[in-house]
């Protein structure tokens, strides 16, 4: 392995071998970064269409790098997945998120990402009861958004972890729709909760044809299996109207609020129920 991994070195690039680099200083990071702190969790409402009022907030998790600043989880759950921190991170995220939502005003729920990892982990639907029986949350105030790729393998497997997470209480949401493989098969053997119209077909509306069609479809497809459609990356009044006029239930984006601090919350509903 030694020397494959030798013989492999030579083909890189030398932009390549700075990013690999980079990685591993990252990744060296990462073991101390929840020691010392450095996560937080930012929410960002979803607002029901039909009534303007705002549904829930999704807890979006930062890391404030001491010397790199505020980075992305696009670049660090992956690391986090390698080095099996996930599992320990993924309980802490659900635990801060649900605390969060059991002070914040009652009926607002909170959805929580769940990487790959930790969704193939055994003790998923332990780690979030524990998160909701910690926090005296309602199941009912939570939702996990997991992504068709994560469903994409294990499939019996899978759908097992779904049904002990259901028959926990909490909600299911299947995120990033449109963008997987598995969707229509799964949609049909699990009922999810909610789907979520990835911001990559919202961001081309209105007047894309493609995405048109595929919006329409998917919210046919959600009102036909019982299922609430949720559009994701909303930044403009002309993509919300297309949404609204294509019976889309709820919509995040920029065009509401971008992801915010906990403190944040009270003022963020204020401003948006007012408007
Ligand atoms: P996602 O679940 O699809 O989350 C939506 C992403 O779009 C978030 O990026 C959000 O800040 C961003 N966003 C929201 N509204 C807009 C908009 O109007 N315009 C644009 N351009 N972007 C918008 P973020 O926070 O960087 O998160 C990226 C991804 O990282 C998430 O995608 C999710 O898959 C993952 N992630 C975030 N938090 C967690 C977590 O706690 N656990 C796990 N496993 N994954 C997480
Ligand atoms: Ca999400
Ligand atoms: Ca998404
Ligand atoms: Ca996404």
């Amino acid at each position: 392995a030694k020397a494959a991994g030798r013989g492999r070195h030579r083909f890189f690039e030398p932009a390549m071998e700075e990013q690999l680099r980079v990685q591993q200083t990252l990744k060296a990071d990462l073991g101390r970064a929840m020691q010392n702190s450095e996560f937080e969790l930012a929410f960002q409402p979803i607002i029901d269409l039909g009534s303007n009022q705002v549904r829930s907030f999704e807890a979006l998790l930062r890391w404030r790098h001491p010397g790199q600043g505020c980075i992305s989880p696009e670049t660090f759950i992956a690391l986090a997945e390698e080095t099996g921190l996930i599992i320990p991170l993924g309980e802490w995220v659900l635990h801060r998120a649900c605390a969060a939502a059991a002070i914040w005003r009652k009926g607002i729920r909170v959805a929580v990402n769940l990487s790959s990892g930790q969704f193939q982990s055994s003790d998923l639907p332990e780690a979030v009861a524990d998160a909701l029986a910690k926090t005296g949350l309602a199941p009912d105030m939570l939702e996990l958004e997991i992504t068709e790729s994560v469903l994409l393998q294990h499939s019996e497997t899978n759908l097992q972890t779904l049904k002990r997470l259901r028959e926990l209480g909490v909600r299911i949401a299947l995120d990033d729709f449109g963008t997987g493989y598995s969707s229509l098969s799964y949609l049909q053997r699990f009922p999810f909760n909610r789907i979520k119209v990835d911001r990559s077909f919202v961001m081309e509306l209105p007047g894309h044809e493609e995405s048109e069609v595929i919006v329409r479809a998917i919210t046919d497809l959600g009102r036909s299996l019982g299922m609430a459609v949720t559009a994701e990356g909303v930044e403009t009044r002309q993509q919300l109207d297309a949404l609204r006029a294509r019976g889309c239930d709820e919509a995040q984006g920029y065009f509401f609020s971008k992801p915010i601090a906990v403190e944040e919350i009270d003022g963020c509903l204020t401003r948006l129920e007012a408007a």
